[in-house]
């Protein structure tokens, strides 16, 4: 058997490796490192496949979430609400641009923003709220645009663990994550659904104000060369970059197919177990499975997840503690106990490989590593 990783990026390469050197080579053939027709092909071809008007090719998916609430010429001390169970990146840019994060709890079902939390913790104050699609299933977005509506709220949507994730609205509309919102950003991190070979990112956005402001932002503020509008940042996607993700794109269906096919081996395998709960679907949104995420009841967790490491199988804790519990974000409005659901999770999740290149054989050993010490 194939040695067990959490990602297995070399045999995916191995299977696409002469798209992916013709493509890097012909960079370096033409030099043109930034800003490339590389980039320019890839951003269309973004755009094709996510249905969203404007994809803004940046640095990384952190980069986008800043440049995005840099965008919206918010001010210091305005709100922004995040789940407090999520990748710190979320709530980092707000903290780095002087607004206040405002941590709300998650559903323990799909492990995403709670509708409920979001509507008590709207103030005078707030102005955005940034979901967070959280292990590549969409929140519930009908409910929280009808929120951000009602209070005149911007949203700007986490997608960086659900590129090609689909949500349905009750009038059958679909749409995909990150095109939702006023803003959606999503992140091209190697073990990302849609990864590069380094970092990248992108932002998306049906506004044309917005993206022609964004675009600046991401360029030093820079509309005609050397004239600085807006104050910026350097954030923009490598060609070489492009043109791993034009080969990949092409590929992404097939690859959330893969994934998909993966999870359903698992929830068969741990359908109805005791300890064990599996990823709960949302009606409302597709499963893209950036991971796989058991909830382990009543067993000890680290012990489990030690006793499957010696048995060759590697699993990962996302994430072990909730924002408002790190030391970093310490807050005189958070205590421990406050969000009781994330709390819960952090003690709890365990997240099994998952990746596009997973045979039956490497998961049916992973079940039996688990079966076998419950
Ligand atoms: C990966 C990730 C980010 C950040 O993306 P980078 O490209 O690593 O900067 C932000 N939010 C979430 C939820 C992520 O998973």
């Amino acid at each position: 058997m194939k040695k067990i990783q959490m990602v297995d990026l070399q045999t995916q390469y191995q299977n696409i490796k002469e798209d992916i050197d013709r493509g890097i080579q012909a960079v370096i053939d033409s030099a043109a490192f930034i800003k490339g027709a590389a980039v320019s092909s890839f951003q269309a071809n973004l755009e094709q496949y996510t249905g969203a008007k404007h994809v803004i090719p940046v640095g990384n998916g952190t980069d986008a979430l800043q440049i995005a609430l840099m965008a919206l010429g918010l001010k210091p001390g305005d709100e922004v609400i995040t789940p407090t169970f999520t990748f710190i990146a979320t709530a980092e840019v707000v903290a780095l641009l002087g607004l206040t994060p405002v941590v709300v709890d998650v559903d323990w079902d799909t492990m995403n923003i709670s509708v409920e939390a979001v509507k008590k913790a709207i103030t005078k104050k707030t102005k955005a709220i940034v979901p967070v699609h959280l292990f590549g299933q969409c929140a519930d977005m009908e409910e929280l645009m009808a929120i951000a509506k009602a209070h005149n709220l911007y949203i700007i949507e986490d997608a960086c663990q659900a590129i090609g994730s689909v949500y349905r609205f009750a009038d059958g509309t679909e749409k995909q994550a990150g095109t939702m919102g006023e803003i959606g950003c999503t992140s091209f991190f190697p073990s990302k659904n849609l990864g590069c070979y380094g970092d990248g990112g992108a932002i998306f956005t049906n506004d044309d104000e917005l993206a022609a402001k964004m675009r600046a932002i991401a360029n030093h503020g820079m509309v005609v060369r050397y004239y600085h509008d807006t104050v910026g940042v350097n954030s923009r996607l490598d060609s070489i970059q492009a043109a791993v993700l034009d080969v990949k794109l092409k590929h992404l269906d097939e690859y959330i197919a893969a994934r998909q096919k993966a999870a359903t081996y698992y929830d068969n395998a741990f359908a109805n177990h005791p300890h064990i709960l599996v990823p709960a679907r949302s009606e409302k949104s597709s499963h893209v499975f950036h991971q796989y995420t058991l909830r382990l009841v009543d067993v000890d967790r680290d012990a489990m997840r030690e006793a499957l490491a010696e048995a060759g199988v590697p699993a990962m804790i996302y994430y072990p503690v909730p924002l408002h519990m790190q030391k970093a974000y310490q807050d005189a409005r958070y205590q421990v106990g406050d969000f009781p659901v994330a709390e819960r999770l952090a003690a709890c999740v365990l997240s099994l490989p998952m990746h596009t290149e997973l045979d039956e054989e490497q998961l049916k050993y992973i079940v039996e590593a688990i079966g076998e010490r419950l």
